[in-house]
C-alpha cells in the first residue's frame, strides 16, 4: 500500500508512516488494499480483452486474405 499523505510505498502492517509520520488508519489501509486489488483485476481483464482483440484482428486479416484470394481466382461469368 501507499501512504495516503506522502505516497511512499509501505508495508501494510505499519501503524505510522516512517517517512512522514502520519498515523495510518486501518480502514484506509483496507480500502487501499481493496482498491489495489481492483486495479490489478482491471489490468488483467483489460489485458485479456486486448489479447482477444488481437487474435480476432488476426483472424479477420486471414479471412480477408482468403476472401481476396477467392475473389481474384473466381471465374468471371460473362
Ligand atoms: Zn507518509
Amino acid at each position: 500500500m501507499r501512504c495516503p499523505e506522502c505516497g511512499k510505498e509501505l508495508q501494510s502492517n505499519y501503524n505510522f508512516c516512517p517517512s512522514c509520520g502520519i498515523a495510518l488508519d486501518k480502514n484506509e489501509q483496507f480500502k487501499q488494499i481493496v482498491d489495489d486489488s481492483f486495479t490489478k483485476l482491471e489490468e488483467v481483464v483489460r489485458g485479456d480483452a486486448m489479447l482477444r482483440l488481437e487474435s480476432l484482428s488476426s483472424r479477420l486479416d486471414s479471412m480477408e486474405e482468403e476472401l481476396e484470394l477467392f475473389l481474384t481466382s473466381a471465374p468471371v461469368n460473362k
